[in-house]
């Protein structure tokens, strides 16, 4: 007999789950294998295929070139999207474009050129390692003083830090809305507040909130933010990710990459760079078609859900994995890495362990759980309200209990692979 919770409260909580059904529209190719890293790389939904098949066969097979009259806008059209139903902001204030570290580049640098009197920019330390190099390049680039704000590994950004490093002489302030490791969620509105106060712009990224936090940019005041859409979005491996940058700031900012897309009347293909007055200022070139397209029945889904039903799943998703981990995994070294209540993160939870990268391959290899390892030994959970289930929680952690209390992990190599 197992200690703590039994498993016939994971299995009523399902029942009772008004998402449960979601999950039969994803591809499940192996039944037994428990995926909790929906926050790394979205899983499969089951209509993508035939989607971009149809892309791929009938729109570039039969229509060839043709096609693009129809495709030159997805990208403001999936944006128009994405801003109603994930992102809290209005038509024609979000674009689909890039990679989320050109978008982060594009639009801090954007800020940046807004404020020439400027001389400091702010960052988490502890941000992720793409936002921090981009923010480092353009400091470096600018002659700019960096600033790496303070902050815990597991409980996210010190605000009080945040509040001293505010003055007049800070141009832009870049951070993320849920933490990548420890999934700490900051308050958008707050940070807002305090940085707008003197006068200094923030680029949100929100790549771990999109598709799994409600966010609202609009109501918070958001002036700029980037995101990914392979993430809790489900929008395949590479998806293009999004900017937003609020309406009344569309045209007193410029990027800095003077592409063709971003340009007043495309076609004409005129002498100088003259950009539209809109969003698509914001574009630099041809979208990459096909992993557009996934995006669409991905976003379907998500929307079909509804954020505040995904939300509401996530945190007892969330509670649930912090009750087994205590009554089970604490005893064996482990200790919570993130923040608690759920309510206080996004949708994924980290566990330190000193042995965490050995569990994490052996869990893989030997009990079929994948999740992820980050660096500095801890375990990270993702949890995807659309397709996890509460039953998953529970067996995950059994089997993370089990390859642990077993010592199954010990043969393991200690060497870090190239993708962790
Ligand atoms: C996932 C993620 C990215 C991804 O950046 P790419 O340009 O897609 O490689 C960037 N920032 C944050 C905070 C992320 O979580």
């Amino acid at each position: 007999m197992v200690s703590g919770i039994p498993r016939t409260v994971a299995e009523e909580l399902d029942a009772a789950d008004p998402l449960a059904a979601f999950r039969e529209r994803f591809v499940i190719a192996d039944p037994e294998l428990i995926y909790l890293d929906g926050n790394s790389l979205g899983p499969l939904p089951a209509a993508t295929p035939e989607v971009l098949r149809e892309v791929v066969e009938d729109g570039w097979g039969g229509g060839l070139v043709r096609s693009w009259q129809g495709w030159i806008d997805w990208g403001a059209r999936l944006g128009d999207r994405l801003a109603e139903y994930v992102l809290g902001a209005a038509p024609g204030e979000v674009v689909i474009s890039d990679s989320t570290s050109v978008n982060l580049y594009k639009l801090a640098a954007a800020a940046l050129d807004a404020a020439p009197g400027r001389g400091t920019v702010l960052m988490d330390a502890e941000d992720f390692p793409t936002n921090r190099y981009i923010v480092q390049g353009l400091a470096e680039q600018r002659g700019l003083r960096l600033v790496r704000l303070p902050s815990e590994l597991d409980g996210g950004l010190d605000l009080d830090a945040l509040r001293a490093a505010l003055n007049g002489d800070v141009a832009l302030v870049v951070l993320s809305l849920v933490s990548y490791r420890s999934g700490a969620l900051l308050d958008m509105a707050q940070v807002n507040d305090l940085a707008h106060a003197v006068g200094a712009r923030v680029v949100w990224d929100v790549s771990h909130a999109a598709g799994a936090v409600p966010v609202d940019l609009a109501g918070s005041g958001a002036e700029l933010a980037v995101g990914c859409t392979y993430k809790y979005l489900n929008g395949g491996p590479g998806s293009p990710a999004f900017l937003y940058v609020r309406r009344d700031l569309q045209t007193r900012l410029r990027q800095p990459v003077w592409g063709w897309y971003g340009q007043r009347d495309q076609f004409a293909m005129g002498p100088d760079y003259d950009p539209v007055p809109g969003i698509e200022r914001f574009l630099v070139s041809t979208p990459p078609l096909v992993s557009l397209a996934a995006i669409d029945p991905a976003l379907a889904l998500v929307e079909e859900a509804g954020l505040a039903r995904i939300r509401a799943k996530g945190v007892r998703l969330g509670r649930l994995a912090d009750d087994l981990a205590d009554s089970w995994l604490t005893p064996l070294g482990f200790r919570p890495a993130s923040p608690r209540p759920p309510e206080r993160r996004g949708s994924h939870l980290s566990l330190h362990h000193p042995d965490a990268w050995r569990i994490c391959q052996a869990l893989a290899a030997d009990a079929k759980v994948v999740c992820d390892y980050r660096v500095p030994d801890r375990l990270r959970i993702g949890l995807s309200p659309l397709v996890t289930r509460f039953t998953d929680v529970w067996d995950a952690l059994d089997r993370i209990r089990d390859v642990v209390a077993e010592g199954v992990y010990a043969s393991r190599p200690a060497d870090l692979a190239r993708v962790t």
